[in-house]
């Protein structure tokens, strides 16, 4: 099929529906949408949030990844392995067993680690202070350890998910705990 150029576009809506073309001109996608299949239209922001999940898979990808400055969509994103810190700068004996999960808060203020000791610490990350311990009472539960951790994207919650299935929301800012 050709494509038509809009003079040609204005010319053909002119004179297939003469006397209408004022109306036809404003005509636009928002005051169609209601009338199309949601399964044909394409959701709102939709390139937005692929342009951001590729931005995501970049980070993800990059081996030695360690700037918080977004990929640019313009070329491939990589960190050099060059300026991948190797060295120790603190180290964190708090758990009296093993570690099996971390996560940084999204702005970096705070470092939760999940340990099989049934407990979550959580760090301050500026001074490398423990701001808050958290330990699990899994009476219900015949396998203990703490094997995932989580933020939520305002950093005000804290999700683990505990060996025996427990999983448990803390509100950080008041200590309180739901559990499922
Ligand atoms: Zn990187």
């Amino acid at each position: 099929m050709a494509r038509w150029a809009s003079r040609e576009v204005n010319y053909y809506l002119s004179s297939q529906v003469s006397g209408c073309r004022d109306r036809l001109i404003v005509f636009s996608a928002n005051n169609v949408k209601g009338s199309i299949a949601p399964s044909v239209m394409i959701p709102e922001h939709r390139l937005a949030v692929l342009l951001d999940k590729v931005q995501h898979g970049q980070i993800d990808e990059c081996l030695y990844h360690n700037t918080t400055i977004p990929p640019s969509l313009y070329y491939d994103h990589t960190c050099e392995e060059e300026g991948f810190p190797l060295q120790s700068m603190v180290e964190l004996r708090d758990h009296s067993d093993e570690v099996w999960y971390i996560d940084f808060s999204h702005d970096g203020s705070m470092l939760a680690s999940a340990s099989s000791d049934n407990s979550i610490i959580i760090y301050d990350t500026r001074r490398w202070k423990i701001m808050m311990k958290l330990s699990e009472n899994n009476a219900m539960s015949d396998v203990p350890g703490i094997c995932y951790v989580a933020w939520s994207p305002d950093d005000r919650y804290l999700l683990s998910c505990s060996k025996g299935k427990d999983l448990t929301v803390y509100d950080i800012k008041v200590r309180s705990l739901g559990r499922r």
